[in-house]
């Protein structure tokens, strides 16, 4: 039996599992997907979770059951490339013949002090639920700090202003206009709904330290009773810790096959993969694919084309709050409940067909 070991159940290794069963898997392959939780979680909804505006049970989507299927649950501690295995916090050793590395992202704090220690974080679900515990705990009238205005950032802002419209929101962005990847006008629109709705947009900030209950901007101190951090992403540790190439932020370098470099049977997925687009949910499902492509075309000892065409993204939504939204589709600007209502179609169609 060939063993096919996929780290990490997200995005990208959902979509694997998906593409490849339950008809795609050659009799003498099996499957052993390794996941810390036993459940596929919806991340791209976790500012949701944190703002306390949904609740856990409805970020989890099952996994797949097929008889040659394997789900380890546990957490991935070490990649041994050399002797071709994965070992788990539970001190077993799973050996692999095939293995792709789908294990996501952490927070990057840029070397900021204190950053790592007294922020909140909403790149886990395990670290969604400690934001949401002391957000939702908060005294009325508290402050939160939001570091960091791309996506995450300002999904947070705006789910959390909805949801606890007596905290004071303060949003730290470090450039001119909020959501630098989208063009004027949509930065223009998400501002101007931040003024409508009482959260402090701070441009052009530089967050020099962070203490507990302070974060300091341009090295003057502002009081917060929660501070956030959605200011960068960086790979996944186990990732950052292997021996290969990588880029700035962690992630490896990959074939345009998704292999990495010399290790034909070694693909890399999402987050921990080095690609010239912005790392997304969309973007790990179509890299995915590709992978179950090469599997396919492999098994069935078909040739494997030396380029792959380029993946194809969609586009980006984003939320604003409960009923007002924003993006960009087929390279054009959308804002409004039209944005909001395609943002919790796609969501739901994800989730009720299982990735
Ligand atoms: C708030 C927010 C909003 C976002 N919105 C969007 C959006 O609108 N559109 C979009 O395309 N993208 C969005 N993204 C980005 C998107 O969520 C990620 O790019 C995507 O999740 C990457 O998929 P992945 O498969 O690489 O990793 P993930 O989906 O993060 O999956 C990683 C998996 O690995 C598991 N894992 C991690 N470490 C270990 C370990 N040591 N041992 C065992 N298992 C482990 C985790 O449990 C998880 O199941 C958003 C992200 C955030 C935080």
């Amino acid at each position: 039996m060939t063993n096919l070991v996929i780290l990490g159940g997200g995005y990208g290794g959902m979509r694997l599992l998906n593409e490849l069963l339950p008809d795609h898997l050659p009799s003498g392959v099996s499957v052993t997907l390794v996941d810390k939780n036993p459940y596929h979680s919806l991340k791209t909804e976790y500012y949701a979770l944190a703002a306390g505006t949904v609740s856990d049970r409805e970020l989890r989507v099952d996994f797949p059951e097929h008889p040659r299927l394997t789900i380890k649950y546990g957490d991935v501690t070490g990649i041994n490339l050399g002797e071709q295995s994965v070992d788990l916090n539970s001190s077993e050793k799973i050996g692999y013949d095939i293995l792709v590395i789908g294990l996501g992202c952490e927070d990057k704090y840029h070397n900021v002090p204190g950053a790592d220690r007294y922020t909140l974080s909403i790149q886990s679900i395990e670290k969604s639920r400690q934001t949401y515990q002391t957000l939702s705990n908060l005294a009325p009238g508290g402050t939160v700090g939001i570091v960091g205005a791309g996506l995450s950032g300002v999904e947070l802002a705006s789910e959390l202003s909805e949801s606890r419209p007596d905290l004071q929101v303060k949003l730290f962005d470090r450039g001119n206009h909020i959501l630098p990847a989208f063009p004027d006008r949509l930065s223009e629109y998400v501002e101007n709904w931040f003024v409508r709705h009482g959260v402090e947009v701070i441009n052009n900030s530089n967050i020099t330290r962070v203490e507990e209950n302070v974060l300091y901007n341009h090295d003057e101190p502002v009081q917060c009773d929660a501070v956030v951090w959605t200011a960068g992403i960086q790979a996944n540790r186990i990732v950052r810790e292997l021996d290969v190439e990588k880029d700035s932020s962690g992630r490896l370098t990959v074939t345009p096959h998704h292999h990495l470099p010399g290790y034909e049977n070694v693909f890399v997925v999402g987050d921990c993969a080095s690609l010239t687009h912005a790392p997304s949910a969309q973007l790990a499902e179509g890299q995915a694919e590709q992978i179950a492509e090469i599997l396919k075309k492999r098994w069935s000892g078909e040739e494997i084309p030396e380029t792959l065409p380029p993946i194809k993204l969609k586009g980006v939504l984003g939320s604003l709050g409960k009923k007002q939204g924003f993006g960009m589709m087929a390279e054009r600007a959308i804002t409004g409940r039209v944005a909001r209502l395609l943002k919790s179609g796609v969501l739901w169609l994800y989730k009720y067909h299982k990735g």
